[in-house]
């Protein structure tokens, strides 16, 4: 006989703990007539019957879901070292703010008249990230950074249209964001690739080479994807603008530059920024995220709208914009990660936003070195706040990047990012962020060489794993091609 248990990761279905008749709930007696929903609604509005329904009570639903919400990993269990992803930790005060009745409460429909302090929230973050990115005017409505990326990217466009010609191209290095070329395509441009030098940077001649009056910019993610920074940028600028081209700039790394450098300072015309990675909002679960865009004078007009007029004595939304590429997203964005990221920005002050850089980086590259000696470093420039090395060393033995990502599940952390970038082969991709304690860095790296170690002396242990986790190592190509989605009852429900 199976022996049900809750402390192996076992739950079963709400379908299986039903019971007819139970219910979440008690209502009192009807004192009004009853009603037949049929002759209300009309019966083609009413649902014949709800086949397998599960029927729980309210304490059996709270314990399900709260003992497969232990399942999960988050960071509020953990490091989550995924590069490119900025997993950091969201303090408890950015969640407080957000939830203020005023602010929680406020509809988008809300007249002016009582909307100025949400209005001033949009004004002082617009602002507070046009001074961090150097930049003229900040939009802050799309939604992710991809949003934020084909809205630049439509900003070009408008720019050079209205100059009588869009162009046909975007160069983008091979280091770059795989939403960069997605976003170029779908912004109606042809994407060339441009191939990185050895050092991991953009190769100024291959650029040089490329670039034409056939190309609308060049769209660069800084730092790139390998964790290093461009430091050529200002120069490849000049050859892009020298031919009429726009240099867009993914920001998604910009918790590596925050109070340091500038885009706006290094010839970036237009970048994104992603609140949900660098400003400390909620990253995942499908969103809501923030992608603000932050541009150049020469393109402020074309910004979407509404925009927010300052100056008078009322804040006001501006709709009348000629020139506008319209709104990329319904009112005004994400207003409760604007809330956050603002808390978060205030909070630091310009002295502890640049100190959460510093360690960001610091962080990055105490764990560079502490690896060094068990895993290939391919690129050797130096990193800004996230690492990259190569399985090289381990495949062969016959373990690749996602064995050890699977296994190092086992030491109860999140995986880095497995097998990006490309440009890196077998990549193992590691981002710890500031918010880590030099504790909880060095019980990842003891778990990393750990692993190494084990993948030396019992390679099979680390191929079967995870070991301790409710579900072992799947078959992904036939989960990804032949997925169960849907749920049937078993027979005992069914009848
Ligand atoms: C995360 C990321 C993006 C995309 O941002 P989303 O908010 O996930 O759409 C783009 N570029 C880089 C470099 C990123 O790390």
């Amino acid at each position: 006989m199976k022996v049900r248990s809750h402390i192996t990761q076992n739950e079963d279905l709400l379908f299986e703990m039903s019971s007819p008749g139970k219910k979440g709930y008690q209502l009192p007696a009807l004192d009004v007539p009853e009603v037949d929903p049929r002759a209300a609604l009309g019966a083609a509005n009413v649902r014949k019957d709800i086949d397998g329904f599960p029927e729980v009570s309210e304490v059996e639903v709270i314990r399900h879901f709260t003992r497969l919400s232990t399942w999960n990993y988050a960071i509020d269990l953990g490091l989550y070292p995924l590069g490119s992803c900025t997993m950091k930790y969201n303090p408890r005060v950015n969640e407080l703010v957000a939830r203020l009745d005023g602010l929680a409460w406020a509809h988008p429909y809300q007249p002016e008249s009582l909307s100025q302090g949400a209005m001033k929230i949009i004004v002082q973050l617009e602002d507070a990230l046009a001074e961090i990115s150097g930049m003229d005017a900040v939009t802050i409505e799309p939604a992710a950074g991809a949003h934020g990326e084909l809205t630049g990217i439509l900003l070009i466009r408008a720019l050079l249209e209205k100059r009588g010609n869009p162009r046909k191209k975007i160069l983008i290095p091979d280091s770059a964001h795989g939403t960069n070329p997605a976003t170029a395509a779908i912004a109606g441009y042809e994407v060339e690739n441009i191939r990185s030098n050895a050092a991991g940077g953009i190769d100024l001649e291959v650029l040089a080479k490329a670039m034409s009056k056939d190309v609308a910019g060049l769209m660069v993610t800084n730092p790139n994807t390998l964790g290093v920074f461009e430091e050529s940028i200002v120069n490849a600028a000049a050859i892009v603008h020298a031919k009429g081209g726009l240099v867009y700039m993914d920001g998604a790394n910009m918790n590596a530059l925050v109070g340091i450098a500038r885009p706006g300072d290094f010839g970036v015309d237009v970048m994104h920024i992603n609140l949900h990675k660098t400003f400390s909002t909620p990253h995942g679960g499908g969103g809501p995220g923030g992608g603000p865009v932050a541009v150049k004078k020469i393109l402020e007009p074309f910004l979407p709208a509404p925009r927010i007029r300052r100056g008078g004595r009322n804040l006001k939304f501006d709709y009348k914009r000629s020139k506008s590429i319209g709104k990329v997203r319904a009112f005004y964005g994400n207003f409760g990660v604007m809330v956050r990221a603002l808390a978060y920005i205030l909070a630091h002050g310009g002295e502890g936003l640049r100190n959460a850089t510093v360690d960001a980086v610091l962080n990055a590259n105490y764990i560079r070195k502490k690896l060094e000696p068990y895993f290939d470093l391919p690129y050797k420039a130096p990193n800004m706040h996230e690492v990259v090395f190569s399985d090289d060393r381990q495949a062969k033995l016959g373990v690749r990047t996602g064995d050890i990502a699977k296994r190092l599940i086992d030491y109860g952390f999140h995986p880095y990012t497995v097998s990006f970038p490309l440009i890196v082969h077998g990549a193992l991709m590691i981002e710890p962020t500031e918010t880590e304690s030099l504790r909880e860095i060095d019980v990842f790296v003891e778990s990393m060489i750990s692993i190494a170690r084990e993948i030396e002396t019992d390679p099979q242990l680390v191929l079967s794993a995870p070991h301790s986790t409710r579900t072992s190592k799947v078959d992904e190509v036939t989960a990804a091609r032949k997925p169960i989605l849907r749920w049937r009852p078993p027979a005992a429900v069914q009848g």
